[in-house]
């Protein structure tokens, strides 16, 4: 500025830095005056005196009011983060614990990591600084192995608490317990409304803090008959809303990545048809692993006449709040985990939601004003087929994790936890079933050596066995790497619809024997060999930022590999020792063969299996020969019969002779129950490896070797006979 001249004008570069700091300090009033438009704000004193007050508060307010932007900042205001003490706010998911940091330090003016910070699994975006932690509910759930008391901490914010993910249950009982020997500790559970009654009491009842909305009236719209392509009948409906409404932004909730991504291109297309016929129609996208620059997008305020149409899953029904939306289209689907113990098998599934779910995305048009919301089912559905409300995953998920991590943290009579809901007891039974089985708990019960070193990963237990036991075969860097890649492989494969057949060629080229874990394996190395270039991404159709996490996760598994005292030793090239170390966790997700038999292939294709399991009289055992003339082919699982069939993806479809014995990674419930990342096994493998839980006659018996009986009458009629001999 010293250089302004004499007549009072000033220089270019003064006059910029300037305009900076006008701009500068015009975003910071914007941002104070946003921070006191919150419904929340006219309550900051009251909040705090009540906090002060009680150890345990409960706070209700309607999603958007500022609970987990504004809390933890007025907690951090009144003295709570002095002498080195952190506040911390647990989200149920990582978009939102990311999203909200980046808002908050934003509105502290501090860069993101600094002051305030955040921690999702594998990946940690604090500092010595910070001193507002976001972070997933699981990653706090694991900070209790490292410090069982919390100590570094003077709040802790539950924050979505009528979410009710498994995290959020098991730290409810956890967070109870700490803060009757830390008095000073202060506990804030805030929920969006809902149940608020029922957290009160759990916590020997906590007062309620009830701070009103501001809600507008939204108009419910439903289809006259239900929709049987409901993708189809969104797109139609985000055209009509934007040809005919007035101004406003539209949310639409979708289930996953795959439904937004279809839609995306659906409605670019359709757009692109129209041209300028139509005004702008920004698309923007959001969901769990979409890259987090890109998540920006969509809180950027839309341009005047252009309309944006937010595809989010259901991580905006409460956990983020996009200002701007008028129109909601809810089509009445969720993507859940849903387990089941009687068979021990969880799979992925779109369910329909809940109608306490329905209200609360109903509910987020009528935050700006008079809102819409278009529900693509029909009113009958609605008050007939929904649920009232949905069901707390402690009830629906397998609990192996939850219990190896109570084990680990001294807590013995997990059946007894004090949890808000108590989870089925069979499902405990079947974790204590499986956690035996994979050597984490000897027969009474208690945590082995096995299990204390496996409880350090934060990956499911059958993953940390399989990491464990691979340094039995010396093969722990193939195995990390497996591992690691299976956790991202659903959204590894870079497939864009007018590259498809290209994308398709380009991906086929990585196959490798030994199955889908091995063809993962080698996309893998073969990245690594060219650098981690972004360019040998584009030019094999992976996904960069995927793989680019893939190598953050594996850098992490092998840090608790040292810790753990597991040597990282590599097998290049082989197999089997690859193949056995992945069976030692994986056993619990095995399928052995049944056939149909098709005219259409020749019958000699059968004969190499067939042979096997019959003598020369051509008697065979009944269980196989049952198990293989089953009419829809496909597979069984070996403990519960259960039939499942091969991913269409997978490198094993059409393998000739088909593999008898299959280990998958996961389930996923379409048409089918199908297995994603698939890999043969040989059968004998299973009592080898999981004498806890095969006995080796009951393999026999799978493999078609013992209890022989007359070949079925079925099996006579196929004539099959003449192609046996
Ligand atoms: P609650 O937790 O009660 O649902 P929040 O504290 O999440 O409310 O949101 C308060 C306000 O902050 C909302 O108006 C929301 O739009 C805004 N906000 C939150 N995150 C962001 C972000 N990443 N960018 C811009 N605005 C945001
Ligand atoms: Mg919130």
């Amino acid at each position: 500025l010293q250089e302004g001249r004499l007549d009072g004008t000033l220089t270019a570069e003064a006059q910029a830095m300037l305009d900076q700091i006008a701009a500068a300090e015009k975003k910071a009033m914007s941002i104070q005056e946003t921070r006191q438009s919150l419904p929340i704000y006219e309550f900051r004193d009251e909040l705090l005196e009540a906090i002060a007050e009680h150890q345990v508060l409960v706070v209700v307010a309607e999603t958007g009011s500022g609970k987990t932007t504004q809390l933890p900042q007025y907690l951090h205001e009144a003295g709570y983060t002095k002498g080195g003490m952190r506040v911390g706010c647990t989200q149920p998911r990582r978009v939102a614990a990311m999203s909200v940091a980046a808002r908050v330090a934003d509105e502290m003016g501090s860069r993101l990591g600094q002051e305030v910070g955040y921690s999702i699994r594998f990946e940690d975006m604090t500092s010595d600084k910070t001193v507002l932690k976001y972070m997933t509910d699981g990653m706090l759930l694991r900070e209790f192995l490292t410090d069982p008391e919390l100590s570094t901490y003077s709040a802790l914010i539950i924050d979505e608490a009528h979410e009710r993910t498994l995290s959020t249950d098991v730290l409810f009982g956890l967070v109870k317990d700490i803060a009757r020997f830390r008095p000073e500790l202060r506990l804030l559970i805030s929920s969006a409304t809902l149940n608020a009654q029922k957290f009160a009491a759990f916590f020997d009842d906590a007062p309620i803090f009830d701070v009103p909305g501001r809600r507008f009236p939204v108009d419910m719209f439903y289809t006259q008959q239900p929709e049987a392509n409901y993708i189809h009948a969104a797109v139609t409906t985000i055209l009509q809303i934007h040809t005919t409404q007035p101004k406003g932004d539209i949310l639409l909730f979708l289930t996953g990545q795959d439904e937004i991504e279809a839609t995306e291109e659906n409605l670019k297309e359709t757009m692109y048809a129209l041209g300028d016929k139509v005004p702008e129609l920004i698309i923007a996208p959001i969901y769990a692993n979409l890259p987090s620059e890109m998540q920006a997008k969509i809180f950027e305020p839309t341009p005047e006449g252009a309309r944006k149409v937010v595809l989010a899953t259901n991580i905006a029904e409460t956990s983020i709040t996009i200002d701007g939306v008028v129109y909601v289209i809810d089509p009445g689907f969720v993507k859940q985990n849903n387990y089941n113990p009687k068979t021990g098998m969880s799979s992925l599934v779109v369910e329909p939601i809940s109608r306490a779910s329905a209200q609360q995305r109903a509910g987020r048009a009528g935050r700006v004003g008079p809102g819409k919301a278009f529900r693509l089912y029909t009113k009958w559905a609605f008050k007939n087929e929904l649920l009232q409300d949905t069901i707390p995953e402690i009830q629906r998920t397998n609990l192996a994790n939850v219990v190896l991590m109570l084990k680990s943290l001294g807590i013995n009579d997990v059946l007894n936890f004090d949890f808000l809901d108590k989870p089925p007891a069979e499902t405990i039974i079947r974790s204590f079933e499986l956690l035996y089985a994979l050597g984490a708990l000897n027969h009474k019960g208690e945590l082995t050596r096995l299990g204390r070193r496996m409880a350090e990963f934060p990956v499911d237990p059958m993953l940390s066995k399989a990491i464990i036991n691979s340094e039995n075969y010396k093969c722990t860097h193939e195995v990390l790497t497996i591992i690691s890649m299976l956790q991202e492989s659903g959204s590894l494969l870079y497939r864009p619809k007018d590259k498809r057949v290209h994308a398709d060629k380009a991906h086929k080229n990585f196959i490798k024997p030994g199955g889908d874990h091995f063809t993962l394996l080698n996309i893998f190395e073969q990245w690594a060999d060219a650098n981690y270039s972004q360019q040998w991404c584009y030019e094999n159709f992976m996904q960069y930022k995927s793989l680019v996490r893939v190598r953050d996760i594996r850098d992490q598994l092998a840090g608790l590999c040292e810790r753990v005292e597991v040597i990282i030793e590599s097998l290049p090239n082989e197999i089997i020792p690859v193949q056995k170390a992945i069976t030692a966790g994986y056993f619990y997700n095995t399928v052995s063969a049944h056939y149909t038999f098709s005219t259409s292939v020749p019958l000699s294709i059968y004969k190499s299996h067939i042979s096997g399991a019959l003598d020369d009289k051509g008697e065979g055992s009944e269980l196989t020969l049952q198990a293989r003339i089953d009419k829809g082919g496909g597979y069984r699982t070996t403990k519960n019969n259960h039939s499942v069939y091969v991913h269409p993806s997978s490198c094993l479809i059409g393998m000739q002779p088909p593999p008898r014995f299959i280990l998958y990674y996961e389930l996923v419930l379409t048409s089918k129950e199908y297995m994603r990342q698939c890999m043969p096994i040989e059968g004998t493998w299973l009592s080898e490896l999981a004498p806890h839980y095969f006995n080796k006659s009951e393999v026999e018996q799978m493999m078609g070797s013992a209890g022989k009986v007359k070949m079925p009458k079925q099996v006579a009629e196929l004539k099959v006979g003449p192609v046996l001999a």
